[in-house]
């Protein structure tokens, strides 16, 4: 807080706002649409997300990466992949000589793809009919590690099942189960799937009562 401001409310809210101006955007209440990000994560909080929604706790600008190369004017528009009866939207960052890219921001450089980037990258190559795509990660310090991708049809036939499940999910105003990933951890639902986050307690030792301490010379 300086002076009369708490600037870090004003930054957080403007990337909040950023943030939300930058999302994927699809209607919520047409379940004939689903958006390729919504079976790529977590079923359970793509359902929440539909059903009754808290808005995602953006905390920094690297966050909205891929969402700033969508906005530029040569970035990818979306686009549509029938299943007949089921739209399913898939949009890439940005494509270029026929190159599929969609960049992602991440703490740490991961050794391979990450399973839901695959999962989504390889639906936009079916989306936009083409064959090959590379997925970019920027770490904090603008860095950046990247894994190219030939299309594949088994991954895309798991990922057009996992439409359907969510699909029947949200037609039935039925829960999914709980899918345990490291997604949990920045989940914003993560205390309707398991408990209360709570900060481990710290031991004064210095303040314990005399009984405490002389139960441990004992
Ligand atoms: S906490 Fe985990 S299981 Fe629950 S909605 Fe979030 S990602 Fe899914």
């Amino acid at each position: 807080m300086m002076g009369d401001r708490d600037y870090r409310k004003v930054i957080k809210n403007s990337i909040q706002s950023v943030g939300r101006e930058l999302d994927y955007k699809f209607a919520k209440d047409d379940i004939t649409k689903i958006h390729t990000s919504e079976v790529t994560g977590c079923l359970r909080r793509a359902f929440y997300d539909r059903t009754d929604e808290i808005e995602v706790d953006r905390t920094s600008f690297s966050d909205l990466v891929g969402g700033m190369f969508r906005k530029l004017e040569f970035g990818a528009q979306p686009t549509d992949f029938s299943l007949e009866d089921i739209s399913l939207k898939v949009q890439a960052d940005l494509i270029a000589d026929d190159l599929v890219m969609i960049f992602r921001s991440v703490g740490e450089f991961p050794e391979g793809p990450i399973a839901k980037d695959l999962l989504y990258i390889n639906a936009c190559l079916w989306g936009y009919d083409k064959m090959d795509g590379v997925l970019i990660y920027i770490d904090g310090k603008g860095d950046e590690i990247s894994f190219s991708v030939t299309k594949n049809k088994k991954m895309f036939e798991e990922t057009i099942r996992r439409v359907r499940v969510l699909q029947n999910y949200l037609n039935e105003k039925k829960t999914p189960t709980l899918e345990p990933s490291s997604e949990c951890t920045n989940c914003q639902y993560f205390e309707r799937c398991y408990t209360k986050k709570k900060a481990g307690k710290t031991i004064n030792f210095f303040g314990a009562g005399n009984d405490f301490l002389n139960s441990m010379k004992s």
